[in-house]
């Protein structure tokens, strides 16, 4: 408000006394700043001061207060008209020629509406011509804004400039200028400092020249009103002439500023352009490569040279073809180039590498065409599908050669996908006839109806994939497959989930193999099992009764033959009268073979009641010692004739099993007795008592010296009635169910029996029975 009151009084001040109004009118370009570099939210406050200081000056120079006012409304109607339109047409900064043509309109007309309002207000109060106030006045106005708005309107990008130089200029332009307008200067060198002014222009931006042309304005107009240079003497005119001389200053220097501001803008964006198309080819992961319409590479990235193994280096200056494609693909490459714009825009490629090896790529072209001087430039990019290429033959591959197992792809609706060669021949259809159809015509209707009521859903695809889609892993199960012509098959089919790369289901898969011969077979195995169950059940039976009549029989054999026996030891003895040789030597036979039976009998009842579980063993803890001793006892009158060394050993403290003394003793003396049976004169026999390794058993063995027993019937010797082929059955007597007794004994007491034999060189019979 101070400087616009300061510049108005000064403007009147120096205006000569001739004029009714001011031709200089420094306060309109003051208060134009104001406005423009301060908020818009001030503006109010400040048009009414602004207002105030137009008043006030005008009524300091002497103006009644009338005419002050209408002056002063004139004034502050042309500063916020300006204001105004630059804010909207300009903005808060020059950026282009066209801005400044914008100011000069705007400022213009501003200038014309104040200069109509002071014109009539002189004619009508002050007594001045309306006609030569308003050219004046147009002009002194119309001159302080274009000095002044640039000055608010400084761009932001700043053009820098070496201090030293940017000072010399100015020194160089006030000194031309002070020569130009100074005393007694009456030759036209108005046009002197132009060159210097557009100096800056060109060199230090529209700063320097917005803050110089206001130094100028200055400078020009004190040294004319001091009646010095060359417009000192043109009158009554010489205001405006350097008003026009200094529009013309800002004429030539400001545009010269903004159009060199608006190239280098240019250049810094094309050069931050070029910087940012460049990081992006090289961050690229695309190999791109450049060349001109030669096809000599101009540029290529980091992703091309890691593709191929050649360095930037290897590639400039070169037809990329020399690097990349075997030499028999040049020459239809060059073809390709000499007609223009022939290379393909895109297809797939196999290039070559640095190491001799070849990679498959996919390729793109595109065409740079610069129409300044009709050139050409290929922009190459590729991508490297080796990789891909090979797992889809692979796939491919493993489709075609998998003929025994069926697969088949569907959609997420079931609409198929994919057949492979396997699912073509147990479907009996074409691949093609297949793809699009929905997979459940090829399935047993009624079947996959059957499931859907078992588990309650909607028949058709979603009962064949609702398992699946459930907890998403791979389910196997029996269907029926219906080849369109021919008998259904039974497959047993794995259906499984595929998803996208992100997880997201995008179909099914079922892979299939038939089974309707494995099922059919398995039906006929479980019949075949059932059968033979039933006939094992009838076996068992018969066996039993076999049981039942040999120990009936034997049961009634026992009273006779002991009755026989008892009356041979009575005749023997003498109570019927005495024998004669002859009789005792008979009765002696028939004594020996109704033991015999007798014995026989025995055994047979006592297997019979072993069999059929009627009999079971006591068990009660017992040393294994006393078993030993007992039975030795009891083969003894067998040895008496027999030259056989038996001995024992046995450890010094108990050996406890759990056990029945009556049946161990039986089946200890049955080996004992198969040992002297089974070894001749002069042999040795063992009885040993220990324990397991491990400890948990304890162990009766009776080893022999005796003929052994073939191998390949050692396994028979526990069966019933069995003898070995080496046994003479006139030889040496026996029935065969010694050892089955001995084997039927030590099952009743959760023990087991083995036997080691060699034939000539002796057996070992092992019992062994866990430990008490
Ligand atoms: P038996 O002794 O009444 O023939 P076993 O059931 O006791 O019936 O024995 C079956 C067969 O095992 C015998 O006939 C004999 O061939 C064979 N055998 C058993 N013990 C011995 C042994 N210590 N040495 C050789 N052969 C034996």
């Amino acid at each position: 408000m101070g400087a616009t009151l300061g510049a108005g009084v000064l403007g009147i001040a120096i205006t000569d006394s001739s004029e009714a109004t001011a031709v200089w009118w420094p306060a309109g370009g003051v208060a134009l700043l104001t406005l423009l570099l301060l908020p818009r939210r001030w503006w109010p406050a400040l048009i009414a001061a602004l207002t105030a200081a137009y008043v006030l000056a005008n009524v300091l120079c002497g103006r009644p207060f009338d005419a002050a006012v209408l002056l002063g409304l004139s004034d502050i109607a042309e500063t916020v008209l300006v204001a105004t339109a630059i804010d909207r047409g300009i903005g808060r900064q020059m950026r282009t020629v066209a801005d400044l043509g914008r100011l000069l309109i705007i400022s213009l007309g501003g200038a014309f509406i104040a200069a109509l309002g002071v014109a009539a207000t002189s004619d009508a109060l002050l007594g001045g011509d309306f006609g030569s106030t308003l050219l004046a006045t147009t002009s002194s106005h119309w001159t302080s804004m274009v000095v002044a708005a640039p000055l608010a309107l400084i761009p932001r990008q700043r053009i820098s400039a070496p201090v030293p130089l940017v000072a010399l200029q100015l020194v160089l332009l006030l000194t031309v200028t002070a020569l130009s307008f100074g005393p007694d200067q009456d030759l036209t060198l108005a046009w002197a400092p132009i060159p210097f002014l557009i100096w800056a222009g060109l060199s230090f931006g529209y700063r320097v020249v917005a803050v110089e042309l206001v130094v100028m304005s200055v400078l020009v107009t004190a040294m004319t009103l001091a009646d010095w240079g060359p417009f000192a003497h043109h009158g009554g005119g010489t205001s405006q002439v350097v008003q026009l001389y200094l529009i013309s200053l800002a004429l030539s220097s400001l545009p010269l500023s903004l159009v060199v501001h608006g190239q280098t803008e240019a250049t810094r964006f094309a050069r931050i352009e070029k910087q940012r198309t460049e990081a992006v080819i090289d961050s690229s992961s695309t190999p791109i490569l450049v060349t001109d319409s030669a096809g000599t590479v101009v540029s290529v990235n980091p992703a091309t040279t890691h593709l191929t193994g050649f360095t930037a280096e290897d590639f400039r200056g070169r037809p990329f073809w020399e690097l990349l494609l075997p030499e028999h693909r040049w020459p239809a490459v060059r073809r390709q180039l000499a007609e223009r714009g022939a290379l393909p825009e895109h297809g797939e490629s196999l290039i070559l590498t640095a190491s001799g090896g070849e990679r498959i790529v996919t390729f793109s072209n595109g065409v740079l065409h610069d129409p300044v001087d009709d050139t050409l430039h290929y922009v190459l990019t590729a991508n490297d599908v080796t990789s891909e290429r090979a797992t889809s033959h692979l796939l491919q591959h493993l489709l075609r050669s998998a003929t025994t197992v069926a697969i088949v792809g569907t959609d997420r609706g079931g609409a198929i996908t994919l057949v492979n060669a396997g699912a073509e021949a147990m479907l009996r259809i074409d691949g093609d006839e297949a793809i699009r159809r929905p997979f459940v015509e090829f399935l047993d209707p009624d079947e996959i109806a059957d499931r859907a009521a078992a588990s309650g859903s909607v028949p058709g695809f979603a009962s064949l994939v609702e398992a699946v889609d459930a907890d998403g892993a791979p389910q196997t199960r029996d269907w029926t497959w219906v080849p369109p012509d021919g008998m259904p098959i039974q497959v047993s089919m794995t259906t499984s989930l595929i998803a996208d790369a992100a997880g997201r289901p995008i179909g099914y898969l079922f892979v299939a193999r038939d089974v309707t011969e494995n099922r059919r077979n398995q039906e006929i195995l479980k019949r075949a099992l059932e059968r033979e169950s039933t006939a094992v059940d009838h076996l068992r039976a018969l066996d039993s009764a076999k049981d039942d009549f040999v120990s009936t029989v034997s049961h009634e054999l026992r009273t006779p033959l002991t009755s026989i026996v008892g009356s041979t030891e009575l005749l023997t003895d003498g109570l019927a009268g005495q024998l004669t040789p002859q009789q005792r030597q008979m009765i002696l036979v028939i004594d020996r073979n109704a033991e015999r039976l007798l014995a026989l009998a025995n055994d047979l009842l006592l297997l019979a009641a072993q069999g059929s579980g009627t009999v079971a063993a006591q068990l009660v803890p017992l040393d294994l010692r006393s078993v030993v001793v007992s039975s030795h006892a009891t083969v003894m009158p067998l040895l008496a004739q027999r030259r056989l060394d038996l001995r024992q050993q046995m450890p010094h403290e108990p050996v406890t099993v759990k056990g029945d003394a009556h049946y161990l003793e039986r089946a200890v003396t049955n080996l004992l007795t198969n040992a002297i049976k089974f070894t001749p004169d002069g042999g040795s026999i063992e009885i040993r008592v220990g324990t397991t390794e491990d400890g948990t058993g304890c162990t009766l063995a009776v080893a022999d010296t005796g003929i052994g027993i073939p191998a390949d019937e050692l396994e028979n010797v526990f069966i019933r009635f069995f003898r070995s082929s080496n046994v003479q059955p006139d030889a040496i007597q026996g029935t065969g169910l010694g050892l089955a007794i001995v084997r039927s004994i030590v099952e009743s007491h959760h023990g087991g029996i083995d036997v080691q034999s060699e034939p000539g060189t002796g057996s070992t019979f092992t019992i062994t029975l866990p430990t008490a």
